[in-house]
């Protein structure tokens, strides 16, 4: 009987506890796991930048993936107002049950205007809570705030230069001021953007922009400032401008077997190069396709530039040279003969000895050194501000990246390397990505009149 009675005890016990397991316990764990957890909604938000135009948007996410998003709430706070821009609650199936909707994306937009805010600094602030029983059944708070500037004026530009004669091929310099810090300004002529640089006035909202005016100027095209402020908000002013009419001479150049006998090999290797094809079509593709290519990657180098005028007074040109060609020659290749290609000539040739060595045309940094093609050997040189250039069909190059010239030091020899007939300097100028004419910047008078006389009469001024 005893050993009965001892039994049953211990079968109570027993039950007792999955009793307690079943009712305590579990529950408790299940809730401990699942309606108290700790994880906080993850809240994700992108703006263009944290200077905002009149109108911007706001993306983003909220992300609560263990117990769904139960709340989001984002408001503006300016000067003590809080503006709400979203207060949103989100279903569950029940008491027991996780939120219905586990991501809320974020996307829409703030029109400053229509809620009355004021230009200057605001608060973005969000906040999303889960469907968990944390803090008294409030759930998980996450909490974020972002400073923003609203800006939904466009920047003022005031032209300070004057007078703007510029040839087609020519060199030009414009003088702004804006009213506030931009993220990009400068000059447009037509499509081609030639970017403004402060830094030369202390008044860091002054800037120069050096622009071109290519050789087949089109006088339709427009010519005007524009500039961009850190909201992305932009404003445009035209300034006055002359367009000197300049004329181009045409020129031909007979192609001999000879000649293309000494050159073709180098080109082989040239990708596309069309090895299978005759002399003639070897040479049209280099002249033409090649020549394209190496434009554009001597061109790319005015991305280099520094904010900072390198240069001072007239450039210098090779010593006792006789010019062989001049900027914008219209080139007539004939071959037996016959027209086989043309091509313009975008820089001035120079010859005199054979080897002769070629000072730096002005103080500058050298920022290309190497073999560009049918440039042959070439070093670039930039004189900052976005103004360039190049000494190309060297023999032999002695100078290295990055080197800051002195006018007159030694950059290297001249040679026949690239597409060259003859021992020559091919001389050539661009500002930022267009080749200009460089025979105004071996002109003191010119200098004086163009950049020099506007840079001091805007000194005078701001002092
Ligand atoms: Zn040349």
């Amino acid at each position: 009987m005893m050993f009965k009675k001892k039994d049953k005890g211990k079968r109570l016990r027993k039950w007792l506890f999955i009793l307690f397991c079943l009712l305590v316990i579990i529950p408790s764990s299940w809730v401990l796991y699942t309606k108290l957890e700790g994880e906080k909604p993850v809240i994700e938000l992108t703006l263009q930048s944290w200077v905002v135009p009149a109108v911007f948007e706001v993306t983003g996410f909220v992300d609560d993936e263990k117990s769904g998003i139960k709340k989001l709430w984002i408001s503006l706070l300016q000067n003590g107002k809080e503006t709400i821009l979203l207060d949103e609650d989100y279903s569950t199936r029940g008491f027991l049950q996780k939120g219905t909707v586990t991501r809320v994306p974020i996307k829409f937009n703030v029109d400053a205007k229509k809620m009355n805010l004021s230009d200057g600094a605001a608060k973005l602030r969000i906040a999303a809570w889960d469907y968990t029983w944390r803090d008294w059944w409030k759930g998980n708070r996450s909490y974020f705030e972002k400073d923003i500037i609203l800006d939904t004026k466009p920047p003022v530009l005031s032209v300070l230069s004057k007078q703007h004669n510029v040839a087609n091929g020519g060199s030009g310099l414009v003088i702004y001021k804006l009213s506030e810090p931009c993220s990009q300004s400068g000059v447009f002529v037509g499509d081609e953007f030639f970017p403004g640089h402060s830094g030369y006035y202390d008044d860091q909202d002054i800037h120069l922009a050096f622009f071109a005016i290519p050789f087949d100027y089109d006088k339709n095209t427009d010519i005007f400032i524009k500039a961009f402020d850190l909201a992305g908000n932009h404003s445009r002013s035209g300034f006055y401008y002359y367009i000197i009419n300049k004329k181009f001479i045409s020129d031909t150049i007979n192609i001999s077997d000879n000649f293309l006998n000494w050159k073709l090999p180098e080109f082989q290797t040239v990708d596309g190069f069309p090895s299978d094809k005759s002399s003639k079509d070897k040479f049209v593709f280099i002249n033409k396709e090649l020549r394209k290519r190496n434009n554009q990657s001597i061109l790319d180098n005015g991305k280099k530039t520094d904010s900072q005028i390198f240069w001072n007074n007239a450039f210098g040109r090779l010593p006792n040279s006789a010019r062989r060609a001049n900027f914008a020659d219209h080139r007539v290749y004939k071959y037996n003969g016959q027209i086989v290609s043309n091509a313009v000539h975008m820089g001035i040739d120079l010859a005199s000895v054979k080897h002769a060595e070629v000072p730096v045309a002005n103080r500058g940094k050298v920022v290309f050194l190497g073999p560009v093609g049918i440039y042959g050997n070439l070093v670039c040189i930039d004189h900052g501000c976005g103004l360039m250039s190049i000494y190309a069909h060297l023999s032999r190059m002695s100078v290295n990246i990055d080197d800051l010239v002195a006018k007159g030091d030694i950059i290297g020899y001249t040679g026949t390397s690239g597409l060259a007939g003859g021992d020559h300097l091919h001389f050539g100028m661009f500002i930022d990505h267009v080749f200009v004419n460089p025979v105004e910047w071996w002109d003191a008078s010119w200098i004086t009149n163009n950049i020099n006389g506007k840079l001091e009469t805007v000194q005078s001024m701001v002092q």
